[in-house]
């Protein structure tokens, strides 16, 4: 399969494609704003897609802040929003364990943001907050740390206060093997770099874990293809009428290609030209799946084509 530029379709062949999806579903980081600035056009494309009568979700790997968090940097940056509109991974972790009627407690390495979006399905948690090493590590397994039988799931997310026991009682509740492995995403590191400084990001967290127990976490964020299960049932989503938009080929667009979406790369963060070009030619199935169908620098560039 090869990749398209939006600006080598014809006026009648970007209609076509704009009359053939109703969902559209955006990153946000790289594709709606770079940290905490607006990509120039961004906000009035979407307002234009809103305006043709398509329904738009802002999906994020991001599982630090709530879906109301979310809001808030929406309306900053000139984003409409509403609550329904917004899937963040802290957000999809509570639609997994509601789909599968989960019962028991769980045992979070990850920051209040998923505490939160569980407290308000009624799932109870523990573990959120600092747990550094207090004692040396003996005293800690025969002594300190007793194992909670209610729990029955562990999640892994983003967590700054990662720590030894952390890691030590993710892996004692893993290791009975009917508690469930829950990662909200795999990115291994952040965004950027600001000073030269390296931010591990969750997959660096999950992997430690995962080394530990010897098994693979379910994921529940990009390129996991759960989303479309989750929006499927709840907001009504043909995956044939949706297109995927993103920066980042094997989270967004890996997305799109597992869910059967059609898929829009956009220019202005993590990848390139030069890498679409590399997968073209490359023999492996597993590159091919990172080809979007369309690019386009900028999707500020969109604007003037939808009008
Ligand atoms: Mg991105």
């Amino acid at each position: 399969m090869s990749t398209r530029s939006l600006k080598s379709l014809s006026k009648d062949e970007v209609k076509d494609l704009f009359n053939s999806v109703d969902t559209i579903l955006t990153d946000c980081d790289g594709v709606l704003w770079l940290h905490t600035k607006a990509l120039p056009g961004s906000p009035e494309v979407l307002n234009e897609f809103r305006k043709m009568g398509k329904r738009v979700f802002y999906i994020t790997n991001n599982n630090v802040i709530t879906r109301d968090d979310f809001l808030i940097k929406c309306e900053k940056l000139g984003y409409a929003a509403v609550k329904e509109d917004v899937l963040t991974t802290s957000y999809l972790t509570a639609c997994y364990l509601q789909d599968i009627g989960f019962k028991k407690k769980v045992y979070i390495v990850g920051t209040s943001g998923i505490s939160r979006e569980l407290n308000l399905v009624g799932i109870r948690n523990i573990g959120v907050g600092p747990d550094p090493l207090r004692v040396d590590v003996a005293t800690l397994v025969m002594q300190d740390f007793k194992l909670d039988p209610e729990v029955g799931a562990v999640i892994v997310g983003f967590d700054e206060h990662f720590s030894y026991p952390k890691m030590l009682k993710a892996a004692s509740y893993l290791n009975q093997p009917d508690c469930l492995f829950i990662a909200t995403n795999t990115d291994e590191r952040g965004p950027s770099r600001v000073n030269d400084c390296v931010v591990p990001g969750t997959g660096s967290m999950v992997a430690a874990i995962e080394t530990c127990v010897g098994r693979k976490p379910f994921l529940v964020g990009k390129p996991g293809a759960y989303i479309i299960d989750a929006i499927r049932e709840r907001y009504n989503v043909d995956p044939k009428r949706t297109l995927m938009i993103g920066d980042r080929c094997n989270t967004d667009i890996l997305l799109g290609t597992r869910c059967g979406f059609k898929t829009l790369l956009v220019l202005s963060g993590v990848n390139t030209v030069e890498d679409v070009m590399q997968w073209e030619k490359s023999d492996k199935k597993e590159d091919h799946e990172l080809i979007p169908d369309y690019y386009i620098g900028t999707l500020g560039d969109l604007l003037p084509m939808l009008s």
